[in-house]
């Protein structure tokens, strides 16, 4: 079957699989290297508390003060890098494999997202992603910078997949940041706000998506109904 001329362009966190398993995925390794190396118990469970408090940004300075460790910069950054660089349990949702089923071969597929390379790849191999898209761009590996909404990493995808021609739909869930870059390049755009996700008590701006859904199940008919093609 020859692809239509439109392009589905997937976020990964929180779009494709779940965010907060990522992340106890990664306390995980935190706490058995802690464990096996340091001889400190309960770094896992402490980080993952703190993490469902809503605490953000020096969750295992955090960890360490309340195991009445004293900080100390050098393990935070080990742990920090344990964390971005571990192997990942991670799976792909179950909607998510029905609509990339049914998208594939059938129209192109992007996958545009955010945050460190080394970690977005271990991601991306751990859900059996790579080679899935005819485009991936991890705009970490241009600089902190460009990650959205700079244009930049949507502006590469319009480049790649010219045939495309402007027919192209952003799927993705945080209306912070996902949708803005965008709406000003003339793209539809289908916001999934999933049960249990990190931005799920986020409201999306009128206009900014032209769908909200809760899974990816309804996307391949929402991009027919924009296109009117048939998939
Ligand atoms: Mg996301």
């Amino acid at each position: 079957m020859n692809k239509q001329n439109v392009c589905v362009v997937f976020d990964l966190d929180d779009t494709l699989y779940l965010e907060r398993d990522y992340v106890r995925s990664g306390f995980r390794a935190v706490g058995i290297w802690c464990a096996e190396r340091l001889g400190l118990e309960g770094v896992q469970e402490q980080a993952q508390a703190l993490f469902d408090q809503g605490r953000r940004g020096d969750i295992f300075d955090a960890a360490l003060d309340r195991l009445g460790v004293g900080r100390d910069a050098k393990t935070v950054s080990t742990m920090v890098q344990i964390y971005r660089h571990h192997a990942p349990h991670i799976n792909l949702l179950p909607d998510v494999v029905k609509c990339l089923a049914r998208l594939q071969d059938r129209a192109y597929l992007g996958l545009l997202t955010d945050g460190n390379a080394v970690s977005q790849w271990a991601k991306i191999d751990a859900l059996g992603l790579r080679g899935r898209f005819d485009t991936t761009v991890i705009t970490g590996e241009w600089g902190i910078e460009f990650f959205r909404p700079h244009v930049r990493g949507y502006r590469y995808l319009e480049s790649q997949l010219g045939m495309c021609r402007g027919r192209f739909v952003y799927v993705a869930d945080n209306p912070i940041k996902d949708f803005s870059a965008p709406y000003t390049l003339g793209w539809n755009a289908i916001r999934v706000r999933r049960p249990a996700s990190l931005h799920e008590h986020l409201k999306c701006s009128s206009g900014l998506a032209c769908s909200e859904v809760s899974d990816l199940e309804s996307v391949p008919d929402l991009v027919f109904e924009m296109y009117k093609t048939q998939f």
